[in-house]
């Protein structure tokens, strides 16, 4: 057996991104690891995370969690997609479902040819040709079925739930396991003299705690990462000029939708993410294009439900840490970067963050290939879901000074080459193992009113008649198969019933 070079871990923060951490590294306690995470009652936590991208199933399963548990602690609901509307014209609505879109036939793109055939009037819009907006339209939701003969297999879900209640589930998970606690506010810092190391942490009764590596979750302010190392920020406020959001929960009206909603507004957008005890609710704008009051005004205006409270003020800005792992601090959460919640990255960002520590944990000592490798895929990564939400912003139809301004903006030439393919031939590349594939492009380009010139040459070797015969075929299984599924909201009841 290896003798670990990290005897102790510290996790500063105990919101989504410290518990999440903290329940990942409990198994590290079993080989005489000491996991602490410190916390601070006073300061709480952001908690309005709420909707998630299915790769948080994975993360879910790593730590042995049981689905229905977990959706009856969290108060959770499924998600499907997400739903944007009014972002190219008023009226105008069209999903990001999750999966795939039909099938490839003969190797060419199940988009491709519905490019050649929407063109001549012989195929509905995309999203019919997706299995879980098929479900999403009719509110309703069955478990993805493991044989690929059946339209279920198609089915990939992610969840809507309560971010303090998961936070609160995982702390039980991950003191269950050994993670010590410690409440209180830290006060102090301090630098190891030879080499700038974080040595401690003191909280306001004077207590000190040590540790080798320290994780910073603690949020915006990055106590570590930013106050104590000065690791420095990078703005990408040019391109995601929102930076103010209200959230608001309200009582649950109407269908539980197995989808979040994204209804652009005036000077931002707005959410709604429903869970089953209440509905998640929350304008995300730009305070350089409108005041805090106004914000508050258009949002109580636009809800569906009784709210439960005032609307909570949230300020960020949109950009990442300079370096994510600096020293022996690495950043997880949102003292390592912000991006808006438009496509629910967060939590994901976080999970991505904890799989690169735990793939390249540094119990052989303090090398530079595994600092510097975290941090060169911590910012591709970044730089990746920044230029998918960059997307919605540029391609908008919207006749407002901010989104004026945004469809004018410059835009990263990842983001303006990827624009160009698409809009020649419909072509979509994904890149490496980039979070979102082919779908969710395909989705937001044609939903944002991008339209292909044309298609891939290869679609035209296939006989169109058959073609159109086919996607009728993929149509009508997705829809049959939705109309039988259980209502989403019975299905859930009878899930969480029994935990
Ligand atoms: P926080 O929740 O801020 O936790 C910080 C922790 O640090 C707290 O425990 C606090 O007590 C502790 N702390 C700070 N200072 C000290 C100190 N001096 N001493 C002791 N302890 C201290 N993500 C999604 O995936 N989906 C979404 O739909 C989504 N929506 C969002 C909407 C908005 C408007 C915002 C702002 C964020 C959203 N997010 C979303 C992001 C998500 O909320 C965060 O990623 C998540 O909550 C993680 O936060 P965190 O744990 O990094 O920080």
């Amino acid at each position: 057996m290896n003798a670990p070079a990290i005897r102790s871990v510290v996790i500063v923060g105990g919101g989504t991104a410290g518990w999440m951490t903290a329940a990942a590294l409990a198994r590290m306690v079993r080989a005489g690891v000491r996991v602490t995470v410190v916390e601070s009652d006073a300061i709480g936590i952001v908690g309005v995370g709420e909707a998630t991208i299915p790769p948080i199933r994975a993360f879910n399963a790593m730590l042995d969690i049981d689905e229905s548990h977990f959706l009856a602690h969290t108060r959770g609901s499924m998600k499907l997609g997400i739903e944007f509307v009014d972002w190219n014209a008023s009226g105008h609505r069209y999903l990001h479902p999750f999966g795939e879109f039909g099938f490839s036939i003969e190797g060419v793109r199940f988009h491709q040819i519905w490019h050649k055939l929407r063109a001549a009037g012989r195929a509905g819009a995309i999203e019919e040709y997706s299995m879980c907006a098929a479900a999403a339209r009719l509110n309703r939701y069955a478990a993805p079925a493991a044989e690929q003969s059946s339209p279920l297999s198609q089915l990939v879900q992610a969840y809507h739930f309560d971010a303090s209640l998961y936070a609160r589930y995982l702390r039980g998970y991950a003191e269950a396991r050994g993670v010590t606690r410690r409440e209180g506010k830290i006060d102090r810092v301090t630098l190891r003299g030879e080499d700038g190391f974080i040595e401690a942490v003191t909280l306001e009764d004077g207590s000190r705690v040590e540790g080798e590596l320290f994780v910073d979750c603690s949020g915006f302010r990055g106590l570590l990462i930013e106050e104590a190392l000065h690791t420095g920020y990078e703005d990408w406020t040019h391109w995601l000029p929102c930076d103010r959001a209200l959230a608001v929960p309200t009582v649950s009206t109407g269908p539980l939708t197995p989808y979040t909603r994204a209804t652009a507004r005036a000077a931002g957008w707005q959410w709604r993410i429903p869970l089953q005890h209440r509905t998640g609710n929350g304008y995300v704008y730009s305070s350089a294009h409108l005041s805090d009051d106004a914000a508050a005004a258009a949002l109580l205006a636009n809800l569906d439900g009784e709210p439960l409270g005032d609307p909570r003020p949230l300020r960020f800005t949109a950009g990442r840490r300079k370096l994510a792992w600096n020293r022996n601090c690495v950043a997880i959460g949102l003292s390592s970067g912000f991006l808006e919640p438009l496509e629910s990255t967060s939590i994901h960002l976080i999970q991505a963050g904890i799989s690169r520590l735990l793939g390249l944990f540094p119990d052989a000592g303090w090398g530079d290939a595994e600092r510097d490798t975290y941090n060169d895929l911590t910012r591709t990564q970044y730089e990746q879901v920044r230029d998918f939400v960059i997307l919605h912003y540029k391609a908008n139809g919207r006749d407002e000074p901010l989104w004026r301004q945004v469809r004018a903006m410059a835009v990263p030439q990842s983001v303006s080459r990827r624009i160009d393919l698409f809009r020649n031939r419909g072509r979509i590349f994904r890149r490496e193992d980039e979070l979102f594939a082919e779908t969710s492009w395909i989705a937001v380009m044609l939903g944002q009113g991008i339209t292909p010139a044309g298609w891939d040459p290869l679609a035209d070797a296939l006989d169109s008649d058959q073609l159109a015969a086919m996607l009728e075929r993929v149509r009508s299984t997705f829809r049959n198969a939705a109309e039988v599924m259980p209502d989403h909201a019975a299905y859930l009841a009878r899930h969480c019933a029994a935990q």
